[in-house]
Parts: structure tokens; sequence; C-alpha cells
């Protein structure tokens, strides 16, 4: 194994989050101004902007597409991501510095960095939104809480019948967040595992993000606006002292997921790997352990990880 590895490329994508129904992304349980809520969203402390975290964003994603791949592990009835560092999802989403020291074969940092996500037309501490924008119409919202809405949740006991109301706050319906990502290319492999991230983003159009998805809550649809690939030779300039590279739009025009999953790990491999091991890994499919497929000398997935 070689020991040295190096940055081959950056793909910037981005993109927005609409919310088809209400989205409660759990925050603070103090509150926001003082209004105490049994179960709030997570704010920006700066502005009290409602936001979606990158560790939210990033867990669910990774969350739904170990189940669709059979990687989802409960020990103890706790949930535990994958850690075999071999599978395309442990490349993506990463493992703890633990296991990615002893097993498997995913050399370097997380290939996945997930921003923060904040309405559209959100512009930081003391700006106006843009008109017409989710920002500019949280403002306007004419409710007791700043850019939010809050629902009474009702639960039966199914014994008794008594019922424990409470107070759950949420980004109202038609709200619109802006996503971005930074994906980064080391080797092959890292362009062949890219369309596990687009699965995963179609498995949460499916299901939900934030909390009460089975209550109808967090129906989102995604949508990728950009996919700008930044090689190494454009970050370097001129102190790669190669010929000059500029960054350019990945699959221009393509925005469907479906698409972009079947189609991304080829135009990243003809951009950034020309002809270096031309034989794409092909997606994983439930049922098989991951670090088995599509491998020319994988090891075996950790005893511990499936
Ligand atoms: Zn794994």
């Amino acid at each position: 194994m070689d020991e040295n590895f190096q940055l081959a490329g950056l793909l910037e994508i981005s993109g927005t989050i609409r919310c088809r129904t209400g989205l409660h992304v759990g925050g603070n349980p103090e509150g926001f101004q003082g209004i105490r809520l049994d179960s709030p969203v997570v704010r920006d402390p700066m502005t009290g902007f409602p936001y979606i975290p990158g560790s939210s964003l990033k867990g669910k994603l990774r969350a739904l597409v170990e189940l669709a791949l059979g990687r989802y592990g409960r020990d103890r009835g706790a949930y535990h991501p994958c850690s075999c560092n071999a599978c395309p999802i442990c490349r993506i989403f990463g493992v703890g510095a633990k296991n990615r020291s002893t097993k498997g074969d995913v050399r370097g940092p997380t290939r996945l960095v997930v921003q923060d996500s904040f309405p559209e037309g959100f512009a930081g501490v003391r700006a106006v939104p843009d008109e017409g924008t989710t920002a500019a119409r949280w403002e306007r919202l004419p409710t007791a809480l700043p850019y939010t809405e809050w629902k009474k949740e009702n639960s039966l006991d199914r014994i008794t019948s008594a019922a424990s109301p409470r107070d759950v706050e949420r980004v109202p319906a038609g709200s619109v967040f802006g996503f971005a990502m930074v994906y980064q290319l080391y080797e092959p492999a890292d362009a062949d595992a890219l369309p596990v991230l687009f699965l995963a983003m179609e498995l949460l159009e499916r299901n939900y993000l934030g909390g009460s998805g089975s209550r109808g809550y967090g129906k989102v649809s995604l949508a990728v606006q950009g996919l700008v690939l930044v090689p190494r030779e454009a970050l370097l300039g001129s102190l790669g002292g190669g010929e000059p590279a500029s960054t350019a739009a990945v699959l221009p025009g393509v925005a469907d997921l479906s698409d972009l999953k079947s189609r991304i790990a080829g135009a990243l491999r003809s951009r950034l790997f020309q002809g270096e091991g031309n034989d794409p890994l092909p997606l994983p499919t439930a049922g098989t352990p991951l670090a088995e497929q599509g491998s020319r000398q994988r090891p075996p997935p950790h005893p511990g990880a499936s």
C-alpha cells in the first residue's frame, strides 16, 4: 500500500432543500428569546434563523443509505454506523479515527464535508434578506415565534387514553434551504463511490429529514444546482508547476438525482483519473457484503461491522 496520497480534486455540490411539509430539526430545549417549548427547532445563535446543521443532514443521508445497502448496524438497541472502512459508505462519510487506522483500505480524511444549510435569502447578522426569499417570508410570519410555526402534538396513551399534548416547533412548509457539500477525490475509487451519495439524496426524498417524520413532518425535495470540479492544478495554481487548470461545471444541465447517480462516476473518472484502473466499481446491492463487491483487493468486512 502506498504511504502517500494526494488530492486530485474537489467536487463542490450545491443546491436546495425544499420543505414539502413542516420541518422539525431539534434544538436547544431552552428555546429562543425566553420562549420555552417542549420541542424547539435548532436556530443560528446570532440571528435566530432556523437552519439545518451539516451533521443532521450528513447523519440522515448516511443512515438511509446504510439501511438500503445492508450496512445499518445496531448494538444493544443503539444505532452505530458502519465502520468497516472499506465500503463506499465509509469512504464517503468517514469512520472514527480508531477504525480508520486499524482496518479497511480507505486512507486519508473523510471525503465528504456537509456544510450547514441556511434559509434561502439568509445573509447573516443585521442583513436584510432579499424580497421573495424564504428568509424574507419568515420575517413576516404571523406567529408568536420568530420565523417558525408551532403545532400541538397530542399523543394518546393506548391503555388509559390519557392525552399528553406537547408543543412542537417547525419551519413552515414551502421553506427553502440552500445546501453545500465538498467532496474530496484522491483516487479513482473516490469517483466510483460517489453514486452512493446521490442514492442517499434520492432516499431522503422518499423518507424525511428531522424529527416526527412518521407523523408527516420533514418531507423534502432536493435539487442539485451546482456541480463544480476544482482540480488540484486549479487549487495549486503556479505552485503546482504544471499546466494551469480551471474549475469546471461537471455534467452541466443535469440536476436529476437519478441521472447524476448513473453518470457522475464516469464524468469524474474521465476528468481526474484518465487511464487509471479502467474498471469502475459497480454500485453495491443489498444482501452482499459491500467490501466484497467490485473489489480487486479489498479485505473482508470486519466481523463487527454487520
Ligand atoms: Zn463501511
